[in-house]
């Protein structure tokens, strides 16, 4: 049988340093389950703007509908704010999305118990949070037509289209429904149908396809609603179906909640190929310092073991080393508060600590990982925006 595919695009500022992590971990994971997988790397973003003068190339395009699976870091940073917006690193990102047609964005916001104490909530209010949000990624007004700034200065129009057609609706819910019924069987979908017409079609397509799904139950909110119910009772969600702008914007929120953007895996999944990256972008504040936490990268490995290579049992183990690390207190800048038994290590320190908890377990992991003397960045849920 021929060897699992996954293409590697680092992309730009701590892309890569988190990537080596997941790359490492991803490949020792599966030499422990006997699972075959092979690995390229291609530039991505930033980077492949400064080798080719464009984000993504027709090559890496086509390296990624080949692949089994892509896993992605990060990409952007201030040297490429100036340049022509049809070739900033994010265009590359959207342009992979459209052609892998990855329109379901999977985000978990999970609270890791021994981080109960990161999240702005209070512990009680964020114990059991476990919230799937399933957002729709390839459409709505991200791309809808027409859209421009027009006429002349001092009088100029900016407008855009949130437009979306039944099918494109129905594909979202019925796999948001299906990913309801593996988990606890609750559904709620996200809109704004008292003022757009958009998602009054959005609330007659989920409600004709319920009765498909028998055993969900499933509830409307409004966005507004949805966003304050986040923050004052997190514990009541499920899956949480949206749109591409409400999903983007809600699944921030959520992630607020489980105290940093570093431990924030996502998957994007279509027909073909999925696209696996952490939530967080590639903070250049702190790029090139060794200090990046790789545990989003290292859990969006987990969720392409999960989702596309069908092995939940190796996504398993990924996640129970990454519980284990924290268990033992071992913590990157972003998460460290100097607490009783926490202790700060680096980037490559806790990817180390990881691979070791894959075969060795948390007792030794404590053990062995090295304290980095490293100064306290800033408050790395600071940026979620
Ligand atoms: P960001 O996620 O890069 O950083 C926000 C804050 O969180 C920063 O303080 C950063 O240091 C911290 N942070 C993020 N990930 C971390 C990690 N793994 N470990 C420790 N701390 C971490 O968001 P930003 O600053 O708004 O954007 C920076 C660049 O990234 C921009 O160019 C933006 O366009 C791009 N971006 C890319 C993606 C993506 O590739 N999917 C997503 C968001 C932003």
């Amino acid at each position: 049988m021929s060897a699992f595919h996954v293409l590697m695009l680092p992309g730009d500022g701590i892309g890569p340093e988190v990537l080596a992590v997941a790359e490492h971990a991803l490949t020792t994971v599966c030499a422990t389950g006997n699972f075959a997988i092979e690995t390229t790397t291609h530039p991505f973003g930033g980077a492949a703007y400064d080798a080719h003068g464009v984000p993504v190339t027709e090559a890496t395009l086509a390296a990624a509908s080949a692949a089994d699976a892509v896993l992605l870091g990060a990409v952007g940073g201030p040297q490429y704010d100036t340049v022509d917006p049809a070739v900033r690193p994010e265009r590359g990102l959207l342009a992979l999305r459209k052609h892998l047609g990855v329109y379901a964005n999977l985000r978990p916001a999970r609270c890791f118990p021994a981080l109960a104490h990161a999240s702005p909530l209070k512990a009680e209010l964020t114990r059991n949070v476990d919230i799937l949000f399933v957002r729709e990624l390839i459409g709505g007004i991200y791309f809808g037509e027409p859209r421009g700034i027009d006429g002349p200065p001092g009088e100029r129009r900016g407008y855009n289209t949130m437009v979306y057609s039944e099918p494109e609706i129905a594909r979202i819910v019925r796999r948001a429904f299906g990913l309801a019924q593996k988990r606890r069987k609750r559904l709620t979908s996200v809109d704004k149908a008292n003022v757009l017409e958009v998602h009054r079609l959005w609330r007659r397509v989920v409600d004709g396809i319920a009765p498909e799904f028998p055993d969900v139950a499933v509830d409307h909110l409004y966005v507004d609603n949805c966003a304050m119910q986040l923050a004052t009772r997190p514990g009541q969600f499920d899956v949480v179906v949206t749109g591409n702008l409400f999903g983007d914007i809600l699944s921030d929120e959520a992630a607020a909640l489980t105290g940093s953007l570093g431990v924030l895996p996502s998957a994007a999944l279509g027909e073909g190929p999925g696209l696996f990256e952490p939530v967080h972008g590639s903070a250049p504040d702190i790029a090139g310092q060794g200090i990046a936490n790789p545990i989003a990268a290292v859990l969006s490995a987990a969720m392409l073991l999960r989702w596309s290579a069908k092995r939940n049992d190796l996504a398993l183990r990924l996640e129970r080393a990454v519980d284990d690390c924290l268990g033992a207190g071992l913590r990157t800048a972003d998460l460290f508060t100097g607490r009783t038994g926490e202790r700060q290590v680096g980037t490559q320190a806790l990817g180390d600590a990881i691979i070791d908890a894959l075969s060795t377990g948390p007792s030794r992991v404590a053990k062995k990982s090295p304290t980095v003397k490293i100064p306290r960045v800033g408050d790395a849920t600071g940026g979620i925006q």
